[in-house]
Formats: structure tokens, C-alpha cells, sequence
């Protein structure tokens, strides 16, 4: 059995009128997330970080922002069909640990229920999922509030793949 890490990247602008959803859960704000779909940053990073342990692109080349099929797409459901290009190809999710980099609001009472959401929909336990936020201290675009930043690392295993 192979272990293979991966990682994943995302930022989305920060504009009011917008809801602000994060690993699926809808955070009480006065600003959201500006994207093609839901703008989820977390579950982007989540998404890509599993993609790039299995080598398999990226969520731009899976779900075009082009492609009017995402627009206010629900990320969840396309964490859900990444999992399972996962598990098509033999690959079983390990551990996921996410960090959210903002200034504000407050996201520890919402850790928990986020946790729930991406455990349930990657098929792992609650305790193989981290989901972690900090400050930039008020520096750069996080700290001015223009913006969220999240980043995931994953570890998956070949276990399952014909080799
Ligand atoms: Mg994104």
C-alpha cells in the first residue's frame, strides 16, 4: 500500500450581499464569498488537495467556472464527485487537514458542524477531518476583509487500485 499527499489552494473575495459558506455550512455575515458556484474556499481547497494526491488536475479543469452547470453549484456536490473519481480510480482518503486564514467572523462555532459535512461526504471518520482557522493578524488582503484564503493538505491511500 502507497500513501500519497496532496495539497490545495483557494481564495475567494469577500463582497456583502453575498452568503458566506464554508465546508457547507452558511455563516452568519455581512459578507460572502464572490465565485461562480457557492464560492465555498474550503471545500475548493479540500477538492483540490485530494485531486493532487491522486494526480488527477484540478477542480478548474473538472468544474469549469465557465460552465453554466456550477454556477451557485452547491460545493459539497462536487466534493461528493470528486470523492468518488477517488474511489473509481482505487484511492482512499486517510486524512484531510484544512486551515481558513480571515479576519473575521469568529468560525470556532461552526468548526464542529463544518467537520460533520466533509467527514459525512468523504466517507471518513469525524476525527480524520481538521478544519482550522487564523487571523493574518490584520495584514494583506485577509486582514483588510477583501478576502478568505484556505489551504488542505490530504493523505490518500492506493489500498484499493490494480497496480
Ligand atoms: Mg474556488
Amino acid at each position: 500500500m502507497n500513501s500519497r499527499i496532496g495539497q490545495g489552494h483557494d481564495v475567494h473575495r469577500l463582497a456583502e450581499g453575498r452568503p458566506l459558506i464554508l465546508g457547507g455550512v452558511t455563516i452568519p455575515h455581512p459578507k460572502g464569498l464572490v465565485g461562480h458556484s457557492d464560492a465555498d474556499v474550503l471545500t475548493h481547497a479540500v477538492m483540490d488537495a485530494l485531486l493532487g494526491a491522486a494526480a488527477l488536475g484540478d477542480i478548474g479543469t473538472h468544474f469549469p467556472d465557465t460552465d453554466p452547470v456550477y454556477y451557485n453549484a452547491d460545493s459539497l456536490k462536487l466534493l461528493e464527485k470528486v470523492v468518488s473519481l477517488l474511489e473509481q480510480h482505487g484511492y482512499a482518503i486517510v486524512n484531510v487537514d484544512a486551515t481558513l486564514i480571515l479576519q473575521k467572523p469568529k468560525i470556532a462555532p461552526f468548526i464542529s458542524k463544518i467537520r460533520k459535512n466533509l467527514s459525512r461526504v468523504m466517507h471518513i471518520p469525524l476525527e480524520a477531518v481538521s478544519v482550522k482557522a487564523t487571523t493574518e493578524e490584520g495584514l494583506g488582503f485577509t486582514g483588510r476583509e477583501e478576502g478568505i484564503t484556505a489551504m488542505a493538505v490530504c493523505l490518500i491511500s492506493d489500498e484499493g487500485r490494480n497496480s
